[in-house]
């Protein structure tokens, strides 16, 4: 791996402000999804190690929780700074881990230092509030404290930006962190953790626990009495999991889990711009994001015309390893997931969806996968109901707002919707109507750190990012006074 600040790839875990080794011994291995090739071995940490992180962590709270705001912000905006530094090196430790394109990857690394950046700032604006008492005698105020040591379960799809996302305004708020990045994409969050050192958060303070045991550790992680809040990013099915296994200790949870977002386009839309939004919503990270485009509903009067010019463009999106230029797709993560994406389309084209591009592995080999556009797609397909995590594009067509608002909300997600149209009318009705966390309107792009980001229904609960972000890290406490009064 060629890297201009080599301190930036490491492979212990990272407890209490030292890069250690599982307590026995063990490793397990790293490897680039584009070539199928070994990178590194990582420390393969367990309960012992996890507990361990619960205990410094805790300890770390009772300090770090007395800084001021400005003091945490401070060391914060290092970090940021320090992540935009060693942005370079930072994406290409990502793309050899994950297998998303480079330019890509950097996109991923401004786009997970500025929660960092942002929560420098609100650490030093957790107001409470002063309310009129209900006596005369009676003063009312209410403090916002930090809620104590979290844990933090992150996927492999951001391996940076879902950590930060969490870990930036926890630490703002006061907290202290234990992490546990995917199996998949360790050496991300290792990196960040060598700039959380560098930057002056004081040990203990932020932990990273690797690991191929995730059940182990989630079960520490999510049972801990220690432990006050738990973050989790990922599948809905993990998610219901740690959500029952956090009720014995009654943990604060936010769950940011799976989408099945619809693409709806309209008569009236410009139909190029809803080309170019649904390519970047669907395509980014081989369709392996939470907010992917996964389904396509276009208003019969445009459906053909509309089919041509977005396989006209898709056709010409180059697949390949991300480290190499004008590459815009990058492989799957896994044999597993081709193997899903492969089934999903078996099955739709079984019931009568038509394969008008791709359809298949790519001829580059391994986890590559074709981008494909399926047409005349049915509500009785399983890609209907599955988030398809790869570069599929199901496309439906529909008659009325009634008829398309109806398929878009059937589903038990609810993360991300997004639709092209100009009536203003009909904007209206159908962003009140969309049952879903966050709407794109005449946008294929939504994420930013200003905006609150979540879901409803399966997607889960708990927004991250802008002035609603803290609040998961902070807990409300009221004190009442009584006054001597003449
Ligand atoms: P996943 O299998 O649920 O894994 C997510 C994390 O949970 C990983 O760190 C994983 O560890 C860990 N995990 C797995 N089993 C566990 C257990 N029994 N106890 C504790 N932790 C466990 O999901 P994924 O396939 O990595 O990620 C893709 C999913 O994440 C998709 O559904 C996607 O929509 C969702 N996602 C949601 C958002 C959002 O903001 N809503 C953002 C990004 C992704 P290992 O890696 O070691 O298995």
């Amino acid at each position: 791996m060629q890297l201009k600040n080599n301190n930036l790839l490491q492979q212990q875990a990272f407890i209490n402000g030292e890069f250690v080794d599982a307590k026995n011994g063990n490793t397990f291995n790293i490897t680039n999804p584009s070539t199928g090739g070994f990178l590194t071995r990582v420390a393969d940490c367990g309960a012992e190690e996890t507990e361990a992180a619960v205990l410094f962590a805790s300890v770390a709270f009772q300090e770090w929780k007395e800084l001021t705001g400005i003091e945490r912000g401070r060391i914060l905006r290092r970090w940021y700074e320090l992540m935009m530094d060693n942005i370079d090196d930072l994406a290409t430790i990502l793309t050899l881990e994950q297998g998303k394109p480079w330019s890509e990857a950097k996109g991923e690394i401004k786009y997970g230092a500025s929660f960092v950046e942002w929560f420098a700032e609100e650490a030093k604006r957790v107001y409470g509030d002063t309310i009129p008492g209900h006596q005369r005698d009676k003063r009312i105020i209410v403090l916002k404290q930090p809620i104590g040591v979290v844990a933090a379960i992150t996927p492999w799809n951001f391996p940076n930006a879902m950590i930060t996302r969490k870990v930036a305004p926890a630490l703002a708020a006061g907290c202290t962190c234990v992490i546990k990045p995917a199996e998949a994409t360790p050496l991300s969050a290792l990196a960040i953790a060598q700039l959380a050192r560098e930057a002056g958060f004081p040990p203990g303070v932020l932990n990273i626990i690797p690991t191929n045991k995730a059940a182990e550790v989630g079960k520490v992680l999510s049972t801990h009495p220690i432990v006050k809040k738990l973050s989790f990013t990922g599948s809905t099915p993990v998610g219901k999991l740690l959500m029952k296994q956090c009720a014995d200790t009654v943990k604060k949870v936010s769950l940011e889990l799976g989408g099945n977002a619809p693409f709806i386009v309209f008569a009236d839309a410009d139909l190029d711009a809803a080309v170019d939004g649904a390519i970047a919503s669907k395509y980014r990270n081989a369709g392996q994001t939470c907010v992917c485009a996964n389904r396509l509903f276009v208003q019969e009067d445009v459906y053909d015309l509309f089919l041509q010019k977005y396989k006209a463009k898709v056709a010409y999106l180059k697949v390949g390893d991300g480290m190499e230029e004008d590459v815009v797709i990058g492989p799957l993560i896994n044999e597993k997931a081709v193997k899903k994406v492969e089934h999903l389309l078996e099955d739709a084209v079984s019931k009568g969806a038509k394969k008008l591009l791709g359809g298949g592995r790519h001829e580059l080999g391994g986890t590559f996968y074709e981008p494909t556009i399926l047409a005349d797609v049915a509500v009785t397909m399983d890609i209907h109901q599955t988030e398809i995590f790869g570069p599929i594009s199901p496309v439906y067509s529909f008659s009325d707002a009634d008829d398309v608002i109806n398929m878009a909300n059937d589903t038990p997600f609810g993360l991300a919707a997004y639709f092209y149209g100009k009536n203003i009318d009909l904007i209206f009705k159908v962003a009140e109507a969309l049952e879903y966390g966050m709407v794109g309107i005449n946008t294929g792009m939504i994420s930013t750190t200003v905006a609150p980001f979540g879901g409803i229904k399966e997607s889960g609960f708990g927004r991250e990012g802008s002035k609603y972000g803290m609040e998961e890290y902070l807990v409300k406490k009221y004190l009442c006074l009584q006054v001597e009064t003449n």
